[in-house]
């Protein structure tokens, strides 16, 4: 079945009663080139599990159940379900499980579903729990290798961006800690049905399991990132001061004994500024 054709699509809408609803960020790829790309380059292949968030239609679903062992796929709208059932029926390596991703055990899933086999995962996620579930999946340490998912043009560039540099934000400190980033390609908003006001790109985290820092280093490490992002166009001591009950003075001393201008804007700290400075004030 050709679910990236308009008339096939409308057509499975209107036998199964299916309509859009906008706040589920419901814009579903009809550019065929996509998804096998992004199954492609997400690391889809013979003995790797997949781990899917909104199926749609299942038209990622079917290109990673092609590929993959294994694909296990998240989706809320439980109104998708005879839609799914009719796409995906000659598939017997895919599971939906129908919930809310954000409600959902990952690391529960994950071992039930695929024990220790490989896993990566692939999605085009809803715009409005992009950066939520990007850090859940990091945060959480899911025993993932890589999380290749479609974002909104804007949230890729600034999920990309090099530390320290005008792009960056408390979120690229956070992905480039667990994961090293990188943007594989642009696509258009022609290439979703409704079409959405802005452009997309797909992008892919490759996930570094090693852990770097103890726990109370890492909560004082995205403490102090979270707090200067907070004020960006104020110099990092104004924030911190308030954030950690230290005075500025102090704090442009530990900055400076750091090698880090006492004067810096949150944004011009590398990621290995921000370790050693979380590593110091704790
Ligand atoms: N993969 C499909 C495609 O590329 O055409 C659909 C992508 S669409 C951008 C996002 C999907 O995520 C929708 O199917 C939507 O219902 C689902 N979704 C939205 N919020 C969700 C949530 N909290 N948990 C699980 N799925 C969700």
């Amino acid at each position: 079945m050709e679910l990236t054709n308009i008339g096939v699509i409308r057509d499975l809408f209107e036998r199964h009663g299916f309509s859009f609803t906008k706040s589920l960020g419901q814009n579903f790829l009809i550019n065929p080139a996509i998804c096998p790309k992004i199954a492609e380059l997400g690391g889809c292949g013979e003995g790797i599990c997949a781990l899917e968030i909104g199926t749609g239609v299942g038209v990622l679903t079917t290109e990673l159940a092609r590929r993959c062992d294994k694909v296990v796929a998240v989706e809320i709208d439980t109104s998708l379900k005879p839609i799914l059932e009719e796409t995906l029926a000659e598939f017997d390596n895919v599971e939906v499980v129908f919930a809310d991703v954000m409600e959902t055990d990952l690391a529960k899933l994950i071992a039930e579903k695929f024990g220790d086999r490989e896993v990566v995962v692939c999605a085009n996620l809803p715009y409005y729990i992009t950066s939520p579930v990007i850090m859940r999946v990091l945060e959480s340490r899911l025993p993932v290798k890589a999380m290749t998912v479609m974002v909104q043009k804007e949230a890729a560039d600034r999920l990309c961006a090099a530390p320290g540099t005008r792009e960056c934000g408390a979120i690229t400190y956070a992905v480039n800690y667990y994961s090293k980033p990188k943007l594989l390609f642009r696509v258009n908003r022609g290439s979703f049905m409704p079409s959405p006001n802005v452009d997309s790109a797909v992008i892919r985290l490759d996930i570094d399991s090693t852990k770097k820092l103890p726990e109370a280093e890492e909560q004082m490490l995205f403490k102090i990132i979270r707090a200067g992002f907070s004020q960006r166009r104020k110099q990092l001591v104004n924030p911190l001061s308030a954030e950690l009950g230290r005075s500025k003075a102090e704090l442009a001393e530990t900055l400076s004994s750091l090698g880090i201008k006492p004067t810096a804007r949150p944004e011009e700290l590398s990621l290995d500024d921000y370790v050693k400075l979380a590593e110091c004030v704790k």
